[in-house]
């Protein structure tokens, strides 16, 4: 269980079930990194924290009471060398989260390298890695190590000056980040030479050792204090004086928790600026940098490190985002116009962004912007299909509302077409943009003004709501003219009856007189009751040439109605009757002999003869009446048959007037000889 645990880096078992209190070995001695560190923050609780926690490395000689000092100090769980079995620590670093502080404590194990004869490259590793993260560094060493200038301490602070010389080495001095604190804790000080002796002897060998280390030509100048603020404590003998030990420790903890104390070690220009939530990826980036031996670039680091969770943190609030948008989805394809869908789109991005905003914009900045624009981008591509489903709905709604408006609008007879057209119209208008500025919620002021268009979407409805008025206003035309044409038709039935049957030789002039009065009556009535159309000028004269032709029409079938064979058999016996079968007073004659019935019979059939002529053609007698019909064509597209007007003048063909002569004096012969017959029976009584 133990090996598994420093093999794979997991966290041991806590002693008090308490997730708080575990530890962690984040570096093996295999020099690996734990893949555990991110779920381990989490469990600390540290994860949400922001900036709001703090960082302390501890380094130092093996077996100087480290580990025993961070437990003390911090509250932390990390293994204390047990006294009855001195066995060596393994190499690696240890984390453990302070009690009741947000403070990530690291417990570096096995720098002393050179004390073992071994490498240093741990120890070169471990103080790259402590010094890219940490805020304070603890330097533990025993009160008779100082003034020892060549002893193991030396050396490790050698170390960690010159990897820090090539970490923060280039920075600009003016910027007070990258700073760390040095804290130097001397153990099992005997009080004999007082703080401020041993303070100043440090200093003094630390001072040397600066100026021991080769620094890269442009770094010549640089001064110790550019980089380093040192601090220096005691404390008694653990053993020989516990209870001044504790109050020691006692002291010192205050500067690590209360903020208020003039030595609060974690001042803000020590804190290296990494969100919690990417302090695990971070410091794997670190590790892995470091453990390559390659080039450790803090500040591409950081880039990199805000690259990976602002991506990381995008697609958590855009998997949300996602779910909400996806809700909308087949009810916006199935066709339904979604109720307050602009306000819902808005309301899901803003969750998304804030979302967003709330833990990457503690990363780099112009990394956390481009993360950002990305994301909106993405978020309105989401949203985008959903906007223009629901403009495609809207368009659908109002064009079916439009329409039953419209059919309603023109039930019955007292309407007026063009007030329920514009009335409709301007609903649909209205209903068009209440719906669109809706819709429209979704727009942030910075987005594009193409982004959310709905202007095609506008122009496609206008183009239809003009194409269904025209239909609208082509069938009422077509209902008028229907009426129209019914009119004449009963206005004129009766009249042309009686005229063609009197047949008199105005006639024509009389059935053309009583046409061209109807016909002007109706137009007047058309062109009156067209104006509350929007009809053009060329819809009124293309409805009117119509009209006139429907309308002559109609007369021509009425008048072949009336001069069909039998009808006009019917009218000629009738005029012939009345002249040989009844005098000029309209008594019966009755034939004697003697009569002159010859001449009586010829007169009456000349007489009407000559009817024959005046019903074959329309030619009224008075040469001011006369009817034309307008020579332009009624329609380009007019499916009636070529119109030929004057050749509607001819309503008997020769041949049918020869043959109808013929029939009739077939019929009059009949007459003549009954006649005569008549008179030789009465002669025989
Ligand atoms: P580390 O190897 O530096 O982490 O040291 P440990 O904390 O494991 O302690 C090593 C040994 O030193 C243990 O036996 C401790 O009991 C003992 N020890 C711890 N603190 C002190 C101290 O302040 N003074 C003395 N003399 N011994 C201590
Ligand atoms: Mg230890």
């Amino acid at each position: 269980m133990a090996m598994e645990a420093l093999v794979n880096g997991h966290s041991s078992p806590n002693r008090d079930g308490n997730p708080k209190s575990e530890r962690l070995q984040i570096v093996n001695d295999e020099k690996r990194f734990t893949p555990e560190l991110s779920a381990q923050i989490e469990r600390w609780g540290l994860r949400d924290v922001g900036f709001d926690y703090n960082v302390v490395a501890v380094f130092g000689s093996q077996s100087t009471g480290k580990s025993t000092l961070l437990n003390r100090l911090f509250g932390t769980t990390f293994d204390v060398m047990n006294e009855s079995n001195r066995q060596q620590t393994t190499k690696g670093i240890w984390m453990c989260r302070g009690q009741g502080m947000n403070v990530m404590v690291m417990d570096v194990e096995g720098t002393d390298g050179r004390e073992r004869g071994e490498d240093q490259d741990f120890e070169r590793k471990s103080a790259l890695f402590s010094l890219a993260s940490s805020e304070v560094l603890i330097i533990n060493l025993w009160e008779h190590q100082v003034g020892l200038y060549q002893g193991a301490n030396m050396g490790l602070l050698k170390t960690v000056f010159e990897v820090n010389l090539g970490l923060f080495g280039k920075r600009t001095l003016d910027v007070t980040t990258g700073r760390t604190l040095l804290l130097f804790v001397i153990r099992d000080h005997l009080g004999v030479t007082p703080l401020s002796n041993l303070s100043r002897t440090l200093q003094a060998d630390v001072t040397k050792i600066w100026d021991s280390i080769s620094k890269p030509e442009d770094l010549q100048d640089r001064k110790l204090e550019d980089y380093f603020d040192l601090a220096f404590t005691t404390l008694p003998h653990k053993i020989l004086t516990a209870d001044k030990f504790e109050e020691g420790v006692a002291d010192l903890r205050k500067r690590f928790t209360d903020k208020e104390n003039p030595d609060f070690v974690f001042k803000p220009i020590y804190h290296k600026r990494i969100p919690a939530d990417g302090v695990a990826h971070y410091m794997e980036g670190i590790w892995e940098q470091v453990q390559s031996n390659k080039d450790l670039d803090l500040p591409t680091q950081q880039e990199l490190l805000a690259q990976f969770r602002c991506d990381e943190i995008a697609n958590v609030a855009l998997e949300q985002f996602s779910i909400q948008a996806r809700s909308q989805k087949r009810p916006i394809e199935i066709g339904n116009v979604v109720d307050g869908l602009g306000a819902m789109m808005r309301s899901w991005k803003d969750q998304a962004l804030t979302q967003f905003d709330r833990e990457a914009s503690r990363y780099h900045k112009g990394v956390y912007h481009k993360k950002r624009n990305d994301l909106t981008g993405q978020l309105n591509s989401i949203l985008s299909p959903l906007f223009l489903g629901q403009l495609k709905n809207i368009h659908k709604s109002v064009l079916i509302k439009f329409k039953e408006e419209l059919r309603d609008g023109v039930r019955g007879d007292n309407y007026n077409y063009g007030e329920v057209v514009s009335q409709a119209r301007e609903r649909l208008e209205k209903r068009f943009q209440e719906a669109v500025l809706e819709v429209r919620k979704v727009r942030e002021d910075s987005d594009s003004e193409e982004q959310w268009s709905w202007r095609e979407e506008e122009e496609l409805l206008r183009a239809e709501v003009e194409a269904v008025a025209t239909q609208m206003r082509s069938d009422e035309t077509k209902k008028m003219l229907n009426q129209s044409e019914r009119n004449i038709r009963k206005g004129i039935s009766d009249p042309v009856e009686l005229y063609l049957t009197e047949a008199k030789p105005d006639m024509w002039d009389k059935v053309l007189t009583l046409f061209q009065g109807t016909l002007e009556k109706a137009e007047s009535t058309y062109i009156s009751k067209a104006k509350s159309f929007d009809c053009t000028d060329a819809e009124n004269t293309l409805a009117l040439a119509v009209l006139r032709r429907r309308a002559w029409l109609a007369l021509r079938s009425k008048i072949d109605e009336q001069i069909a064979d039998t009808a006009l058999i019917g009218k000629l016996r009738a005029r012939f009757e009345d002249k040989f079968r009844y005098d000029e007073n309209g008594v019966p004659r009755v034939w004697k002999p003697g009569d002159d019935i010859d001449s009586a019979f010829r007169q009456a059939r000349d007489d009407t003869l000559e009817l024959i002529s005046l019903y074959a053609s329309i030619t009224p007698k008075d040469p001011s009446i006369s009817f034309t019909l307008p020579s332009e064509p009624v329609s380009s597209s007019s499916d009636e048959d070529e119109f030929d007007f004057s050749s509607t003048l001819h309503v008997l063909s020769p041949t049918k007037a020869a043959d109808i002569t013929t029939r009739f004096r077939r019929d009059a012969d009949a007459f003549f000889v009954e006649a005569k017959r008549s008179t030789v029976s009465s002669v025989a009584q």
